[in-house]
């Protein structure tokens, strides 16, 4: 941890990660180089060997990620972390690495859509289990999906597209009463709204596409560790990270690397070089630019989400309007808790007229474009039951609280006036 781990937010944002020597770029520079060059064999060896950290190949670990990756550890106060190709392979690579065949995942069901189907499909394909919980289930209902051969409970900070806000100290308490960790999406409020980790949870998922790039220019994820989840104290539970690993000559990760180190370690140094799912430097720069301004954003997206959400509140074309903001809103006490704030700049409503109803208002949109993206400066809509949840049944729908008039709106950063004025149009 640099010097910075202390300071405040906002210069973490700006100064984060990377501290330049004398006369080095004062930018974190992009090291485009799939290769690293070393004297002798001996020093190449103990990369190999896990006894020396560096550089070799940049399939597993490249310098300019590794910057940008401190300064995420440091914005969520976490000991280690490691930046992916996307979101979903964050998800993929965290879960993954305390679950194998045959064993079990507790998740919230208000999650996003592309997560929904890689634990209850692809991840099932490979002999990984899931039992679903509503966010608002009752404690006796959350203790009871537990199994012997569960690894993880999983669930989003602020869903997306659903917008219910997780009850993070209450999940990180079952999970812990249950031996495994808190595993939490927290793309949505990101560390300037919500520190996940300082209520009990201890492994934070990104998809850094989103508010951190901030500039819909980069697909990326990112995964941050606490450092706190004891892994020894549930051995027989990851065997993992509590048994020796013969690729690499047999360490134990959790004895070697500690509870601080072990997790991303192991991530890294074993899914990295089997999966390569790496985010390119040239895209970790980008980050690092959104970055640098994400405590300034944040609060012009939530402000801008406010004023949509209380528009439409108001207006009679809308059935139900979901922005934790909104003091009538169910998660609102939950997310004036964890975020002090709406959390993000998305608001979703229900629209008179369903499917149809959706359709319409969107195709009146002047400043507000249909993209099936969300928390970029640019504001954005959608209609989830036709694009990124259409893979679910009306059913599944109704699960993941995303009715079929539901529209997302992303708010971006324009003028609110402007914002709003737009959306008054396009519902008249
Ligand atoms: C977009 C998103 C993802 C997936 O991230 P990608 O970068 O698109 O792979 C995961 N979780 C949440 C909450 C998201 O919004």
């Amino acid at each position: 941890m640099s010097e910075l781990s202390n300071k405040g937010l906002g210069t973490r944002c700006v100064q984060g990660g990377y501290t330049p020597g004398n006369g080095e770029p004062r930018q974190i520079p992009i090291i485009q180089s799939t290769t690293f060059k070393y004297d002798t064999s001996e020093d190449m060896g103990k990369l190999f060997d896990l006894e020396a950290s560096g550089y070799f190949y940049s399939r597993l670990q490249n310098p300019t990620n590794d910057y940008v990756a401190a300064k995420l550890a440091e914005l969520e106060g976490g000991s280690a972390a490691m930046l992916t190709s996307s979101g979903q392979a964050a998800i993929f690579m965290a879960l993954f690495n305390i679950c194998e065949a045959g064993s079990h995942i507790v998740a919230s069901s208000s999650i996003y859509g592309g997560t929904y189907n890689l634990i209850s499909v692809t991840m099932k394909k490979m002999g990984v289990d899931v039992t679903f919980v509503t966010p608002d289930c009752t404690d006796e209902e959350l203790n009871a999906a537990f199994k012997d051969n569960t690894k993880v409970l999983y669930g989003e900070t602020i869903a997306n597209p659903a917008l219910t806000v997780l009850d993070i100290e209450r999940f990180a308490k079952a999970a812990h009463a249950h031996g495994v960790p808190l595993m939490v999406d927290n793309t949505f409020p990101t560390p300037v709204n919500c520190r996940p980790i300082e209520w009990g949870a201890d492994i934070i998922v990104h998809s850094t596409t989103k508010y951190m790039d901030g500039h819909g220019a980069a697909v990326g994820g990112a995964i941050i560790d606490s450092g706190k989840f004891d892994w020894m104290a549930h051995k027989e539970k990851f065997p993992g990270l509590t048994t020796p690993d013969e690729s690499y000559h047999g360490i134990t990760y959790a004895e070697k690397f500690g509870k601080e180190g072990a997790y991303i370690t192991k991530c890294t140094a074993q899914l990295m070089r089997d999966f390569g799912c790496i985010q390119s430097p040239q895209s970790a720069f980008y980050l690092n630019l959104g970055l640098e301004s994400l405590h300034v954003r944040m609060p012009r997206h939530i402000a801008n989400a406010q004023a949509v959400a209380e528009l439409l509140s108001s207006h009679k074309k809308v059935k139900n309007v979901n922005y934790p903001g909104l003091k009538t809103d169910k998660y609102y006490d939950r997310a004036m808790k964890y975020m002090g704030n709406g959390g993000c700049g998305v608001v979703s409503f229900e629209i008179e007229g369903g499917r149809a109803g959706a359709e319409a208002f969107l195709k009146k949109l002047r400043l507000a474009a249909i993209e099936t993206h969300v928390a970029d400066a640019r504001t954005c809509c959608l209609n989830p039951a036709t694009s990124t949840h259409r893979q679910l049944n009306e059913e599944q729908l109704i699960t993941a609280g995303v009715p079929a008039g539901l529209v997302r709106i992303s708010c971006g950063l324009e003028d609110t006036d402007d914002l709003v004025a737009d959306i008054k149009q396009a519902l008249e």
